[in-house]
């Protein structure tokens, strides 16, 4: 099948990239959409150490399934697969799993390629008044509202994103339904329009607001995000952070420490919370795509992604 596959040092796209045998209780999935994450970007910098296919973001069509009622349905996929009988797992803790596997990330390959194979059981079907254009959103948008999860977050709070690229414009759209004072800081100024387009707050990170927040959520994708959060932090303030870096981000660990700062780790959330929002055009996504390309030039839609102008770029085998 074709396929775009990250060899530790280059992507490339094949013509003729071998697909696995579909096990019991997995599904080959043909992919119809797929996006292209920031993840994504810093694995072909040298994050996770990942050999394979990219991509976890898609929306697809079961072609074979153990489970006859899954076939034809469109679904998207959650990207954690845990091996189901270590002590973590046990606990109920699969997505910590430390012998997962992750969709194009750890382990296994991912969706840039006209296949995909996952487990039938992280599959959900999409409903149908969601296009694929939107449900190809479903992954980063679930990572939003893990927040909501794990943070109490009030509705009399101030809160600051950090980063206007795709989790940074899906994180402002998630808080802003809480009722929050909510505030998108970004650099772009064509992610800032859209941005102001979805009727969002913005304001450039270099004039930041003076009144500092309760919570910042962080999803810069870069280690200076950090430091800026922790700036316009208020004592006791909780700093979430969204972002992964393929290189260490350096902290001022004694000023967390005074001013009793949480830091919440936050990665993947749930799926179904996530098509809901989006099914009920609670949460819009399609402002947020900048170009859409045939997988045959993915290579293009890479080099688009890693531009500083571009929200989400899609791929379509
Ligand atoms: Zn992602
Ligand atoms: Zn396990």
């Amino acid at each position: 099948m074709k396929a775009l596959f990250f060899d530790g040092k280059m992507l490339s796209y094949l013509e003729d990239y071998h697909l696995s045998d579909v096990k019991p209780g997995w599904a080959l999935v043909r992919v119809k959409l797929a996006g292209i994450c920031r993840t994504d970007i810093e694995i072909t910098r040298g994050y996770m150490s990942f050999k394979g296919v990219l991509g976890h973001e898609f929306v697809g069509i079961v072609e074979e399934a153990s489970d006859p009622s899954l076939i034809g349905e469109r679904v998207v996929s959650e990207i954690n697969i845990p091996c189901g009988s270590c002590e973590v797992c046990r606990s109920g803790m699969e997505r910590h799993c430390p012998n997962r596997k992750v969709l194009g990330i750890a382990g296994i390959d991912g969706c840039f390629a006209e296949f995909v194979l996952t487990p039938e059981g992280n599959l959900h079907k999409v409903p149908g008044n969601v296009e694929d254009e939107e449900a190809v959103f479903t992954e980063p948008l679930a990572a939003c509202l893990e927040m909501t999860s794990q943070v109490h977050i009030k509705p009399e709070w101030t809160v600051y994103i950090l980063g206007d690229g795709k989790l940074g414009l899906l994180a402002s759209q998630v808080i802003r339904l809480l009722g929050c004072e909510t505030v998108l800081i970004g650099k772009h100024p064509e992610k800032m329009r859209v941005a102001e387009a979805l009727d969002i707050e913005t304001t450039q990170h270099v004039n930041p607001p003076k009144k500092k927040a309760d919570l910042v959520v962080e999803c810069t994708g870069r280690p200076e995000g950090f430091i800026l959060a922790k700036q316009l932090l208020k004592p006791t303030g909780i700093l979430i952070a969204k972002s992964t870096y393929h290189s260490a981000a350096s902290i001022d660990y004694s000023s967390i420490v005074v001013d009793e700062v949480s830091i919440v780790g936050s990665r993947c959330g749930p799926f179904q919370p996530a098509l809901r929002l989006i099914s009920q055009d609670l949460v819009n996504v399609k402002p947020l795509i900048s170009g859409k390309y045939p997988l045959e030039k993915g290579l293009e839609a890479f080099s688009l992604a890693e531009r500083g102008e571009a929200i989400k770029v899609l791929v379509e085998p």
